[in-house]
Formats: C-alpha cells, structure tokens, sequence
C-alpha cells in the first residue's frame, strides 16, 4: 500500500488496515461464497471489530461467528443480529448468551456434551428465550466436538430442549489450514467432507436434517466451498491476512485471492549499530505464536524484524546479516548488539540504515492474536486514518 508518512500517524507501534485492500478481500470472498452457494458466516475471532463486522455483513454476510462471548457481546452491542459462538462456552457464559438471544439477536452456540446442552438450555429458558444448539465435531482437530457417532444422540438432545433449537452441525478443520502439503490438505479436508455427508444423510434419515452445515477456513475455503456440504463459511483470516497464511499458500495452490491489508508502524529508536537498528516493537506489538513479523517497508530489501524483547525489536540490515553469516556469528542471537562486524572501526554503516524516527512497516506473522494486542485498527485509505476499536476485546473473554 502507500503508506501513510510519519506526520499522518499518531503514536507507535500502531496497528494500519489498507482500507482498499481490506475491502478487496472482503468482495472476493463474499464473491466466492455467492458462486458456490454458500453463505459467508465470517469469523470475528480475527479482528474483534464490530465496526469491520458491519462491513462484511453489509457485503452480503448472515451473521459473524464468535469465538467468545464478550466478542459476541461486542457484536450485538455494535448492531450486529445474527452470530455462531463456535467454540464451546465456559458453563459461566450460558447466561450472558441467553442475555444475548433475549436482547434479540439470533444467536446460535456450539456444545460438544450433554451437560453443556442442558446449561445452555437451562440458561435460555430462565431468560425467557431461545439459544440456536449446534453440534460441534471432531473430525480430526482433537480440539473441540464430539465424533461422529455421538452427533445424533446430542441433536437429539438439542432438539428436546426447550431453551434450544437444533441448528446444525459444526465441523472445523483447524489442523488443516496451514499445511503447507497443498495435495494433503486437500485430500484430509475431502476425506472429512465424506464423513460429513455421511453423517448428514444419518441426521436426515433419524428427521434431524441439520438446517446448517458449518466450517472452513481460509487456508481450506476453496476446497470448503466446492464441498456441496458446507451450508456457510466461517473463515476469518482472509480479510486482512498474515505472514503465516502467504507462506503456506491457497489452497489448490497458484495465488491467494487475498492480499495482506494489515501492517504494523513501528518507530526506530536506536539507530547505534552498523548491524541493525531498533524499533519500538517487540512482543507486546507483534505475537510470537506464528512466523515473525515481515518487514515490507521503510528500511532495505531483505531487512529482517526479530524481537528484542518486550518492547524493542531489531531491524536487522541485510548486508550485515551475510556479514554476520560468514563469520560464523547468529546475526540474530542474543550476541547480536556486540557483533564482531559492529565493533569493527574500519566498517561503515550501511549507507540505508533507517534514521531514530523513521516508520518501519511490518506485516504480521499471525493475524489474530497481533490484533488482539490493540485497542483500534487504524483504517488508512490513502488521505484519512480512521480509528475502529477492537471492541471486542475483553479482559473476561
Ligand atoms: N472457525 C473456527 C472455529 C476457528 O477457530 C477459526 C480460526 O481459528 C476459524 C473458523 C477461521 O479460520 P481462519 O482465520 O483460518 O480463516
Ligand atoms: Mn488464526
């Protein structure tokens, strides 16, 4: 993108959507499920942003998924009326989720046992409502659900419970998303819709036809969205994107159909060494759970970004690092500030080292919990920054 110049930005490390970019993935997606036939249930997990939220449901999406209550919260509260809670909830939220459904949003759940059935249901009739049950499966992540075999029995208990509907099946595939094995993650995701038609045929048979079929995700949407089983999407990634989703590459492989639209401006603060220089980002600006963050701009070609702790990371200038290489030093260990080509008073600087003040931009390695870091995305359509809080960020889930 054309990033905003240092006097646009307020303070750093700040988290900058490329609105344009943003809403290209958006349409593309949307555009991909109107094809298939399927509908787009976009996961809000990824950017927790009511206001990114009504965007997409603008765009022609049901609802959101949630993976928390206090993210369904924020949705509902941000004007949000139709949203899954995908991930099973702690037997405290059954209330706050009923709440939810008695505000008058339609809000569906998941549950992978009897006993949260029962709470969820006992929740629902207390607050004078009803909840959405979806059964959640296991069909290979050992994450969450229930196998296969169990479906029918919990359907049947939704069904008989008078706080809940019987709304479907729910089936992630979260192991799969990321494999970088383009013809094993395409054979594991069909081999599970096998058994998800398997089990759909076993539903309808028993006069349970599950009214929806959920799953998917960035890293299968395409296979996900030629299935003929999935009913809606619940891919999240794929509006903003991250280092970790380019370097495993689309599925059925060629080029992702999306483009990263999420970055971080960092500022350089020490600028002292010949081997790198040092911004103001480090694990609280960028989470380490992915590959590191990317640096995309605002210092040379082939510049890596490491973190220096929880404050501070290293912009490690590319010459320095093939220096540092062939004298046999990890130019990004922990030796790394005392470097012997550092110290070395007949070496120059690298005459394109960025200056205390410059913006160094960073692409994250994992969108999600990089987000989750931030109070606001900082929405940037090449003359205005907006503010869009994170709302649905919350200390209690
Ligand atoms: N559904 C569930 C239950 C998830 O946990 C996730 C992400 O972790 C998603 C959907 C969205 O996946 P992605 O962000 O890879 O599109
Ligand atoms: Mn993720």
């Amino acid at each position: 993108m054309n990033f905003p110049g240092a006097d646009a930005l307020p303070q750093t490390p700040l988290l900058v959507v490329d609105k344009a970019a943003l809403l290209r993935n958006l349409d593309r997606m949307q555009a991909l499920c109107d094809a298939a036939g399927v509908r787009l249930r976009a996961h809000g997990k990824t950017h927790k942003c009511s206001t990114l939220g009504r965007l997409i449901v603008e765009r022609g999406a049901v609802g959101l998924c949630a993976q928390t209550v206090g993210e369904a919260e924020a949705f509902v509260a941000g004007g949000i009326t139709d949203i899954l809670v995908t991930a099973a909830p702690p037997p405290w939220a059954a209330p706050r989720l009923a709440a939810l459904a008695r505000s008058g949003a339609r809000i569906g759940v998941t549950a992978d046992d009897a006993g949260q059935i029962d709470r969820l249901s006992d929740a629902a009739v207390a607050a004078g409502t009803l909840l959405d049950l979806v059964v959640d499966l296991d069909l290979g992540t050992h994450r969450t659900g229930a196998y296969p075999h169990e479906a029918l029995a919990l359907a049947r208990a939704a069904d008989a419970s008078p706080g809940l509907r019987f709304a479907g099946i729910q089936a992630y595939l979260g192991h799969l998303q990321h494999l970088d094995d383009g013809a094993l993650r395409r054979s594991a995701d069909e081999a599970a819709f096998a058994t998800l038609k398997t089990l759909v045929a076993e539903l309808t048979a028993a006069g349970l036809p599950p009214p929806v079929v959920t799953g998917g995700g960035t890293g299968t949407h395409a296979f996900d969205l030629a299935s003929g089983v999935f009913t809606e999407l619940q891919a999240g990634s794929y509006g903003v994107m991250d280092v970790e989703y380019d370097a495993c590459g689309a599925p059925g492989g060629g080029d992702w159909p999306f483009e990263p639209s999420l970055f971080i401006a960092a500022s350089v603060v020490s600028a002292r060494h010949k081997s790198h220089v040092v911004v103001d980002a480090g694990f609280k600006a960028v989470s380490m759970d992915g590959p590191p963050a990317r640096m995309v701009s605002g210092a040379a070609p082939g510049s890596l970004w490491r973190p220096m702790g929880d404050e501070h990371g290293m912009i490690a200038h590319p010459a320095m690092i093939d220096v540092l290489k062939a004298a046999g030093r990890d130019p990004l260990g922990f030796d790394r500030a005392v470097s012997a080509a550092d110290a070395d008073p007949a070496r120059a600087f690298p005459p394109d080292v960025p200056k205390v003040g410059d913006i160094v931009w960073l692409q994250p390695g994992h969108c999600d919990p990089t987000i989750n870091l931030y109070d606001a995305l900082h929405v940037w359509d090449g003359a205005v920054l907006q503010r869009w809080a994170v709302d649905g960020r919350r200390i209690s889930r």
